[in-house]
């Protein structure tokens, strides 16, 4: 169903192994279930995890990262293929060209701006995919409730809300995520 994963996620590590080793599952996951992620492209941190798990299951990645920011240390040296764009504003276009579904894993303000940026985007009708959240650990709870008192206060409506598909178990949120593929195909 979903050939290719827009995955957001952290350029840090932050402060939970957890959430470290969760997210390199995920990348073994998406290998095991035959979808390429497409992301930023970095070596470290999550975004450094998610890859690795993936390549080392034998999985495809596609990173897409800004030429100022390609040295040794930021840049994946095993990505399975490597864009390389002028600007944050075109690879944020890019990545959205190369996926069929996106989801965000913990991250800080980058993750959530790519987040919202293709929320954003369904919600004015430019984009009509499947968006997943990776609740791990609960880390997005905050974020889910400020969602929803957008809603209770008439800022958001319910359906643009649901559309965010919201997981705390990596293969569920892919069945998800799949599921609404089929879905929006139908
Ligand atoms: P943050 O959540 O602030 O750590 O930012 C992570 C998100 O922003 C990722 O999904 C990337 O697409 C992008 N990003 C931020 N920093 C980097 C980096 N050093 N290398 C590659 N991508 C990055």
């Amino acid at each position: 169903m979903i050939k290719s994963l827009c995955v957001f996620c952290a350029a840090r590590d932050g402060d939970s192994p957890e959430i470290v080793v969760t997210t390199r599952a995920f990348g073994a996951l998406l290998a095991k279930r035959n979808i390429s992620i497409v992301y930023g492209g970095g070596g470290l941190g999550l975004m450094g995890a998610l890859a690795d798990g993936c390549l080392d299951a034998g999985g495809r990645v596609v990173g897409v990262i800004p030429e100022s920011m390609v040295t040794k240390e930021l840049a994946h040296p095993r990505a399975t293929e490597m864009h390389v764009v002028q600007s944050m504003a075109q690879r944020k276009t890019r990545m959205m060209e190369l996926a069929d579904a996106y989801c965000a894993l913990p991250g800080g303000i980058g993750t959530l701006d790519e987040l919202f940026e293709v929320l954003t985007a369904v919600q004015l009708k430019f984009l009509d995919a499947p968006i997943g959240l990776l609740n791990s650990g609960g880390f997005w709870d905050s974020q889910i409730a400020m969602l929803d008192m957008m809603v209770q206060r008439g800022f958001l409506f319910q359906t643009t809300r649901d559309r965010l598909l919201i997981e705390t178990d990596g293969e569920r949120l892919v069945d998800r995520l799949s599921e609404c593929a089929r879905d929006l195909r139908a």
